[in-house]
């Protein structure tokens, strides 16, 4: 993607395109902002645009550059990035020496290290020295949703750039002009995403909306329990499930306190929130909200999912 088909995030493209423009690029950058919003995006589109063999305002993405890029191809940029929960200091070597090489054939090299706070303390030392002596032509960009986790020195060296979430409608109008989603599916992405365009695209990628609507029926709605289907889940996906049912007691509560219709997340099940809001209680609403927090904080204590869904879904079903 390039520059301008980025949606939603001005403000940290104004002040890359300002560096760009004006010849004041730095040595590091720092991209600091919610997990999901496009931080790698804009890493990558800045590569392209550093490296674009078309001489443009902004990068082609036709180009044999830009296509290489976009295929995680190029051999001047390079992305670190793996699920370890450790950055070692063997891959920082590595960096530097790729580093001291000249470019293969872009004009610039660039090295994208994502989620930056997992550097242990050497490789964050050994990072702090690149930076500290950058190699002309060479460009890093530190990415991290955890930035406090940092070395403050690494970070003093880099030019910070905040991504925020976009504003809620701000973010519906775009999934429905850009994206092409009905009002019901990019409303609901939009509020579930919190704002975060990646995150809107990954839960769409995921078909969120039959997810959602599959466990609203069967954990919440019907009478037979659907905990069982649920249990067998990934921790990551009960999570999101859990938040999935955050969402949907939130909008009973909006409902019941008589809030504006516009702020309910699951407005494509009305007729089904409305009947629940007649049925529970502030008191009940209260209670579940206490239980599923406690579900969520059980499990980051891995607990045993199958009964965590057990009782919770035997508190739902109290009332
Ligand atoms: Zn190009």
């Amino acid at each position: 993607m390039s520059f301008s088909a980025i949606k939603g995030l001005d403000k940290p493209l104004g002040i890359l395109k300002a560096c760009i423009d004006n010849s004041r690029l730095e040595a590091g950058y720092l991209f600091t902002g919610p997990e999901g919003i496009g931080k790698r995006q804009v890493a990558l589109a800045l590569a392209k645009k550093l490296n674009c063999l078309e001489d443009k305002a902004d990068a082609c993405s036709r180009c044999s550059s830009c296509l290489k890029i976009e295929s995680n191809q190029h051999p001047d940029v390079h992305i670190i990035s793996d699920d370890e929960t450790q950055i070692k200091i063997d891959v920082i070597r590595q960096l530097q020496k790729e580093m001291s090489l000249r470019a293969y054939e872009g004009k610039f090299k660039i090295f994208i290290i994502d989620n930056a706070h997992n550097l242990t303390a050497e490789a964050s030392n050994s990072l702090l020295k690149v930076l500290e002596e950058p190699s002309k032509g060479s460009l890093i960009v530190l990415i991290s949703d955890k930035p406090g986790l940092l070395f403050r020195t690494v970070v003093s060296r880099c030019k910070v750039v905040r991504f925020s979430p976009l504003k809620r409608q701000d973010l519906e109008e775009i999934l429905k002009k850009d994206y092409k989603l009905d009002t019901g599916y990019a409303h609901f992405l939009a509020y579930f995403s919190e704002g975060r365009l990646g995150r809107a695209l990954k839960l769409k990628e995921e078909d969120i909306i039959i997810k959602k609507n599959n466990l609203i029926d069967k954990f919440v709605l019907s009478s037979k329990s659907g905990a069982e289907s649920l249990a067998s889940a990934a921790r990551t996906e009960v999570r999101d499930s859990l938040n999935l049912l955050t969402t949907w007691f939130r909008d009973i509560y909006i409902l019941k306190a008589g809030m504006a219709q516009e702020e309910l997340i699951n407005s494509d099940r009305k007729i089904e929130l409305a009947q629940s809001a007649s049925r529970l209680s502030f008191l009940d609403l209260d209670a579940i909200f206490m239980n599923i927090t406690n579900a969520v904080s059980y499990l980051e204590q891995n607990v045993n999912t199958r009964l965590l869904l057990y009782n919770l879904r035997m508190e739902l079903w109290k009332g």
